[in-house]
């Protein structure tokens, strides 16, 4: 059975080195007559996992020594929470930049916990989609953080800049971090749940300026505390080890393949082949206004939603599968991180000539 072309936006595709790397040393790790999954998380051979998985983080991004690196679990969902929890003081307004249905849920979490909320920005109903310019944003004197989402994974917007904020910025990168190099001095906190761009899911990235994640209050449970997750170095209780194996493989593939700089290259390439071929035809039409295409989930339409259902089915008769656009939007949704291959891209541009051809 031969690989799929799997354009699905999340749980994606992971690199086939990584999985064949994972496959090999599933039964007997190290020599240690056991799989990483099946030892202890404070043993030395997950340890050194543990550490190379941050070390290759911060040799990627570039992390300043004032910030730390967590793992945490409960998805980027999650945080929508804990931030607010963690973060806004007594009588402080949080400021959130929404730009799409996952602003959106960022935004409502915290207003559900009673925080005062500022919308500095809301560009979340746009059709076609955008991110919102970096002028004249609203934001509060005083502000907890500003709040934004640098790729929102449904529409297909993503941040090609990030706004100067007096306030830290705290950003949702879920779709696209380790997809560019960062100036992670820019902000205050990143975060991204794992299973788009670093491993399976249930592992979430955190990487938080220390003096932020001083502020937790002590009264959160101590798993919800920023101060508490930094530490412990994340093993306060039991880690989800295979992930962060998992993201420790990833890291390594990336540093193989020439770091972030290389990555974005490859991804520039991916995306503009597609772009183009969308351009290039009036039976395709983009969804996300061009100077904020996103590079990870590229969205299109067809002239009418029977041609999309008849695009996606025979697709994936061809092996491209998980094509079709979330559920709220529909149209169509090639999501195309990191691990995609450039092939998979070529074979996606093929068909749809062919599939133009035939039914324009
Ligand atoms: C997928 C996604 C989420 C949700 O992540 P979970 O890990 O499922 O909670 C949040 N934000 C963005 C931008 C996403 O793409």
């Amino acid at each position: 059975m031969a690989r799929a072309y799997n354009f699905s936006a999340g749980p994606a595709i992971l690199p086939e080195e990584v999985l064949k790397q994972a496959q090999a040393e599933l039964l007997d790790f190290n020599g240690t007559g056991m799989s990483i999954m099946e030892m202890s998380h404070r043993g030395k051979d997950y340890s050194a996992v543990h550490q190379e998985a941050k070390d290759n983080l911060r040799k990627l991004l570039n992390i300043p020594d004032n910030y730390s690196i967590l793992f945490m679990t409960g998805g980027a969902s999650t945080q929508f929470s804990l931030i607010p929890m963690n973060l806004v003081g007594e009588g402080q307004t949080a400021d959130y930049i929404n730009a799409g249905a996952w602003g959106t849920k960022a935004l409502k979490a915290a207003k559900k916990l009673g925080v005062k909320v500022n919308v500095s920005a809301d560009v979340s109903k746009e059709i076609p989609a955008r991110m919102p310019a970096l002028e004249n944003l609203q934001f509060t004197e005083g502000a907890a953080y500003v709040h934004i989402t640098s790729n929102e994974t449904i529409s297909g917007a993503q941040m090609k800049e990030f706004p100067e904020t007096a306030a830290p910025l705290i950003a949702d990168m879920s779709s696209d971090i380790l997809s560019r190099p960062l100036d992670v001095s820019q902000f205050g906190m990143i975060y991204a749940g794992a299973q788009k761009n670093l491993a399976p899911a249930g592992v979430t990235l955190v990487i938080i300026r220390n003096d932020l994640a001083e502020k937790s209050p002590e009264t959160l449970p101590d798993l919800f505390q920023y101060r508490h997750m930094m530490e412990t170095d994340s093993l306060s209780n039991t880690a989800p080890t295979f992930l962060i194996y998992m993201i420790m493989l990833v890291t390594r593939w990336l540093l193989a393949k020439g770091g972030l700089e290389g990555m974005q290259k490859i991804n520039k390439e991916k995306a503009d082949k597609l772009y183009a071929a969308i351009d290039k035809s009036d039976f395709y039409k983009g969804t996300a206004v061009p100077e904020y295409r996103s590079t990870m989930n590229v969205t299109f339409r067809l002239p009418s939603e029977e041609l999309e259902t008849q695009f996606i089915k025979e697709a994936a008769a061809q092996g491209m599968t998980s094509l079709k656009g979330y559920r709220s939007v529909g149209g169509i949704r090639a999501s195309i991180y990191n691990a995609f291959p450039t092939e998979g891209v070529d074979v996606l541009i093929g068909f749809m000539k062919e599939f133009e051809k035939k039914n324009s």
